[in-house]
């Protein structure tokens, strides 16, 4: 059995998003071609989130549109509705993009194998024994072949997020976005969940993350992209964003977090 994923091409085109008064996003626009590595720097509120949560359909923004493979998910323009997916056909464009939590979210009352198992099972893709086989093949990529019959509550953090990973991976998605994957992790269980999202960077699945960790973002990101105030403000190869940043705002960020 494969565990090889599709990569997949993102797209953003000048999304803008608001929360009442609050503009949020601010005419984003942006391409990740399949098997790149994008990772997107910004300080706190900048964003971030929201941005991921639109490429994810959790959000749907006011204009603008984020597809996949040339798909639209969600079209609006100026409050003006030029096309909208149905319910089905969101849901299965969500199913082609993996997204891994800083919290970890795992089904605390599934065992960590049922976990990894349970959304091709859900969504009608595989039988369980298929699953679960796919589930213990996934567990292995991510070393904890042994953890199958665990709890999450009986798990390290750094051992959830790997299992969140694996969860990410079952659907066999054509683009994974984490969400400040480490935030939550002692220190010394960062090191074994980067480990495992360097190696899906070298398979070549198109990767999205959103990350404080500028070593591995030097080492893993094709392309780096800071946001601040719901823009944009630079993007181009580590080289570039790291140690001869244009904006500002970048040195600025980069100062405090370096
Ligand atoms: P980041 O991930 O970069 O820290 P977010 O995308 O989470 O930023 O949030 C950007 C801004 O939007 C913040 O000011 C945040 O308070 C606000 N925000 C996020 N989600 C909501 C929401 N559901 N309702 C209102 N404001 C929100
Ligand atoms: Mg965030």
């Amino acid at each position: 059995m494969t565990t090889d994923v599709q990569p997949a091409t993102v797209e953003v085109h000048d999304v803008h998003k608001w929360y009442g008064t609050h503009r949020v996003l601010d005419g984003v626009d942006l391409t990740v071609r399949p098997g790149e590595v994008t990772v997107i720097l910004g300080p706190s509120g900048s964003g971030k989130s929201t941005l991921l949560r639109v490429i994810n359909h959790l959000e749907k923004p006011e204009v603008g549109y984020a597809s996949l493979n040339g798909e639209l998910i969600g079209v609006r323009r100026q409050g003006e509705r030029l096309k909208e997916l149905s319910e089905r056909a969101i849901l299965a464009q969500r199913s082609r993009i993996g997204f891994v939590f800083q919290n970890f979210n795992l089904f605390p009352h599934l065992t960590v194998l049922d976990n990894v198992a349970a959304a091709p099972v859900a969504t009608g893709v595989l039988r369980k024994p298929e699953a679960q086989a796919l589930a213990r093949t996934l567990l292995d990529r991510v070393g904890l072949a042994d953890k199958a019959g665990a709890y999450p509550r009986q798990l390290s953090g750094g051992q959830q997020q790997r299992v969140a990973i694996a969860r990410a991976l079952a659907l066999r998605p054509g683009v994974i976005l984490f969400d400040e994957p480490t935030s939550a992790l002692d220190p010394e269980l960062v090191g074994e969940v980067l480990s495992v999202i360097k190696d899906l960077a070298r398979s070549g699945t198109t990767l999205i993350v959103v990350t404080h960790e500028i070593g591995f973002a030097r080492e893993v990101a094709d392309r780096i992209v800071f946001i601040d105030g719901g823009r944009i403000l630079e993007q181009g190869p580590p080289a570039e964003v790291l140690d001869r940043p244009q904006h500002p705002r970048t040195r600025e960020f980069l100062s405090k977090v370096l």
